[in-house]
């Protein structure tokens, strides 16, 4: 792959009523390959008055694209689906660029993002409200599902394109416009992404995207303007809390996917090779920054010594360096703050009584690189059983009986995935009555697809992605009741 020339492809204007330009104001910020720390691209930054251009094209763009045929949505999102197939190389080699994963994962996520274009091409055909009767008064009732109006999409930097399809694709389908508000630090692979849908045929206006150095600049006159209809947000549990304050004046429709603690919790009879690899697949996917990475890894005291061996050997086997370099599995962190960031963590652990196995610091050279870390025996005061790591740290805690496991395991204000390894099928409705998780992974460290219902509750948000709940959240529900004129006479 000719790097440079991939990079040239890659529009760095902002896209608003079907054209390119240069932000208003001029403004412009650096996007940097966090492997190397050398300068990617320059993007034009949009200001206040590029947001509220934004949302006048997409409010305008509303009507005609409401008005379209389903069909004509779902071919449109099936030949962005076929696009984006075609251009993998490019879309994974974009990732691991401005965000560092390695190349291998990069390619997995096109596939899953792509995924995204495929199950909400075909659910904007199928998708249908209900008519019946009403149990006593002799009258029907419709309900439909209209498009819910402009929409406000921002997303985070850990998943550059599957975080973009999972809300534009259900958006899209329903008959929504968005406004798309990238991550600063990955916005490339978005902007592709649109120049990409772009070319599918989705109409000018309808999609748009405002990329800023500044994310309030595009949240704050959107949210206040009553035109726009709905914001998702997947990124921080903080910055959700903001949005969703701001979202209380208008009665903003709101998804949020936020943060996330995970439990995976290793019980005396699972599997211990197959808890060993869905439990490194779970933390370290991603250089363990996903919202689904096991945060906290919870092992039956029993059973303790020998896991613990088994995961530190195949957590030191994997290789660390540049995610477009052969054989590499960790990549770099996304940004410096990051990596001071793994270091607080490891030594408040130390401090909690916690002993690195492996790793604990920082790779020396260029590049935001942390050593994959094993720690045991830190108390559950410490940082990495309280906080999202958000890194290549794996703190090991042990438990004494099930009731303890389910207690330790809910001990957290978040609530997204949660992982358990047993051979008891039994245990399956028992942890999924305990665990206060919106997403349980049984026997299995990866979970995500285009077809789940993706969420969290408490702390890790509201509403669902993915599935038919994913493309409700795009809709409004109306209830139509009627006379029925047809009264059976016999
Ligand atoms: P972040 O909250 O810092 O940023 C997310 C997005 O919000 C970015 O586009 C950012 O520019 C924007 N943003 C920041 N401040 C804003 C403001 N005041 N107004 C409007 N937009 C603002 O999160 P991040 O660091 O990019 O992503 C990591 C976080 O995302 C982690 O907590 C992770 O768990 C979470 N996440 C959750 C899911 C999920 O599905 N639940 C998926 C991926 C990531």
């Amino acid at each position: 792959m000719d790097i440079q020339q991939l990079l040239s492809k890659v529009e760095t204007r902002l896209f608003i009523d079907g054209e390119w330009r240069e932000g208003s104001e001029g403004e412009t910020y650096d996007v940097l390959n966090p492997a190397t720390e050398e300068v990617l691209a320059t993007m034009s930054s949009g200001s206040r008055d590029d947001s509220i251009a934004a949302l006048d094209a997409a409010h305008k763009a509303r009507a005609s694209w409401e008005n379209t045929d389903p069909r004509t949505r779902a071919e449109i999102l099936r030949t962005g689906y076929d696009l984006v197939k075609e251009r993998k190389e490019e879309f994974a080699h974009l990732m691991t660029l401005e965000m560092g994963k390695a190349l291998g994962e990069a390619r997995g996520e096109v596939d899953y993002g792509a995924d995204y274009l495929l199950w909400f091409s075909e659910e904007a055909n199928h998708f249908f409200g209900h008519t019946n009767r009403y149990p006593a008064k002799g009258n029907r009732m419709l309900t439909v599902h209209k498009p819910v109006g402009p929409c406000l999409l921002i997303t985070p930097w850990n998943f550059p394109l599957s975080m973009a399809t999972r809300k534009i694709a259900p958006a899209l389908a329903a008959g929504n416009t968005v406004i798309i508000k990238p991550a600063k630090l990955t916005p490339l692979t978005m902007q592709y992404f649109v120049q990409t849908m772009v070319e599918a045929g989705v109409p000018g206006g309808v999609i748009n995207i405002v990329s800023s150095r500044s994310a309030s600049d595009v949240s704050e006159p959107i949210m206040a303007d009553p035109r726009l209809r709905k914001v998702s947000f997947t990124g921080s549990t903080p910055v959700g809390s903001t949005l969703m304050g701001l979202a209380a004046d208008n009665i903003l429709r709101i998804s949020l996917e936020l943060g996330g603690n995970a439990p995976a919790i290793v019980f005396p009879d699972a599997d211990l090779d197959l808890a060993v690899e869905g439990v490194k697949s779970a933390k370290m996917r991603n250089i363990g920054e996903a919202c689904t990475a096991a945060n906290r890894i919870l092992v039956h005291e029993d059973v303790a010594e020998e896991f613990t061996r088994k995961f530190v050997a195949a957590i030191e086997a994997m290789k660390v360096g540049n995610g477009l370099d052969d054989g590499v599995e960790v990549g770099p962190l996304v940004e410096e703050k990051a990596v001071a960031h793994m270091q607080e963590l490891v030594d408040d652990a130390v401090a909690h009584g916690g002993t690195v196995l492996t790793g604990g610091k920082r790779v020396e050279g260029k590049g935001f690189f942390f050593e994959p870390t094993v720690i045991t025996g830190a108390s559950t005061d410490a940082k990495v059983f309280r906080e999202e790591i958000f890194g290549p740290i794996a703190p090991i805690f042990t438990f004494k009986d099930e009731k303890e496991a389910w207690e330790v395991a809910n001990d957290t204000e978040f609530g997204l995935a949660s992982y358990v390894f047993s051979e008891d099928p039994d245990m399956l409705f028992r942890a999924s009555d305990a665990l206060e998780f919106g997403i349980l992974g049984f026997n299995s460290g990866v979970v995500s697809d285009a077809s789940i219902p993706f969420g969290g509750v408490k702390a890790s948000g509201l509403g669902r992605e993915g599935s038919r709940e994913g493309m409700l959240e795009y809709t409004e529900v109306q209830f139509i009741g009627t006379r029925d004129p047809y009264q059976r006479v016999n």
